[in-house]
């Protein structure tokens, strides 16, 4: 697609077509059974509420410093260098993970310049770097969704500048073993690749070990993005933070000034209180939901256990496109989404398990009966 009079080929090699479809599918459902959120179903903690709602009253309401408030980033400068053992350095208050994202595009691709990831892949990804003028280099990690070490490696050429890691995955919930993160380093640091760690699901895994899950605790040119929009279900306050490689934090700081400016200031104070929050209960929730549909969907779904996040990918039945699939549990009220909308590949789809036990149970039954009726 081509640029208009007005609007720009950036803008229009941007194809939003996949999730649009699905919207305009739901669009039409009433009540649906919507395993497609991306968002926790519980509310953002009260005492965070409370926290926001008394900055705002207390006028902190003009802009911050550019890279966040004195008292946020100390604080999770502090909290990190407890978690990682050593200094994380200056962290960066962003607007949401996905600002950090996009800063961290600008900061770090040239034009031209290749970034690895892996399919299935969150679109945000795509779309940023088509944004940046950066060239997607999709691996593919079907069907297993381990990390495919000799494929990652083949894929690097001379202009390759990074490789971006996403553990818990969405869409799949896969958590990257010690042994696999260790092998992304071995290959990031041979080709001397920056790694982009996107971490926003790392309060919700199910099985943490005393081992390593971020590669930031073994490679010093990594860049950490994490947030607050699902560890404390504040979508729409848009707070998300970056810290690791000094350089590109700098850069992506002076890149704030000139675009989001600051994360929004009543939000950042709050976010400091939703710390203070032990989410614990909510995650123990969450790893019983996993089991519930794992254990559900896997009597008839090929399927992966998840072991992060808040979704399950499973494979369609044989003999239909996954897309085909969705329709039809679209059609029988359930509100999934088909896997190419992340992913070259039309046979997954998938689940959001963030809903109530009832929903999500009902929502599997409904789904098993389709494998039934597909015979
Ligand atoms: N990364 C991943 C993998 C995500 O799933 C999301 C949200 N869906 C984001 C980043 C962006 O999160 P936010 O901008 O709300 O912090």
């Amino acid at each position: 697609m081509s640029s208009t009079r007005f609007t720009s080929d950036r803008a229009h090699a941007v194809d939003a077509s996949g999730i649009r479809r699905v919207f305009d599918l739901a669009a039409k459902m009433k009540d649906p059974i919507n395993l497609s959120i991306g968002l926790p179903d519980f509310d953002v903690p009260d005492l965070a509420k409370h926290a926001a709602i008394d900055a705002i009253r207390a006028g902190e309401n003009r802009y911050t410093q550019t890279q966040g408030t004195a008292a946020l980033r100390e604080r999770l400068r502090a909290d990190l260098s407890k978690e990682f053992a050593t200094d994380v350095g200056d962290v960066l208050i962003t607007s949401g993970v996905s600002g950090a994202l996009l800063l961290a595009m600008l900061a770090c691709v040239n034009p031209g310049d290749e970034v690895i990831f892996l399919d299935p892949y969150f679109v945000m990804y795509r779309h940023l770097l088509t944004m940046v003028g950066g060239v997607s280099v999709v691996v593919d990690s079907h069907p297993d969704f381990r990390f495919p070490a000799q494929k990652v490696a083949d894929a690097i050429t001379p202009r390759t500048k990074m490789l971006i890691l996403n553990s818990p995955s969405n869409p799949t919930g896969i958590v990257m073993s010690e042994q696999e993160i260790r092998d992304a380093v071995e290959v990031a640091r041979k080709h001397d690749i920056l790694i982009l760690s996107d971490e926003i699901y790392e309060p919700f895994l199910y099985e943490r070990s005393a081992g390593v899950y971020s590669p930031l605790s073994l490679y010093e040119n990594t860049l950490v993005v994490r947030g607050f929009s699902k560890s404390h279900a504040m979508t729409g306050w848009r707070v998300g933070y970056a810290f690791g490689h000094p350089e590109v934090v700098a850069q992506m700081t002076k890149l704030q000034q000139y675009t989001f400016v600051c994360a929004p200031a009543p939000f950042q104070r709050a976010a400091i209180a939703a710390l203070d929050v032990d989410m614990r209960p909510h995650v123990d929730d969450y790893r019983k939901k996993r089991d519930i549909v794992y254990s559900m969907l896997s009597q008839k779904f090929e399927t992966e256990k998840p072991g992060g996040a808040f979704y399950i990918y499973p494979k369609a039945p044989p003999g239909a496109t996954a897309s085909a699939f969705v329709e039809r549990a679209i059609a029988s009220n359930v509100l999934i989404i088909p896997g190419n909308v992340f992913s070259t590949h039309d046979t997954h789809f998938r689940i959001s398990y963030a809903t109530t036990n009832d929903k999500l149970v009902k929502g599997c039954e409904i789904l098993l009966a389709l494998v039934d009726d597909n015979r």
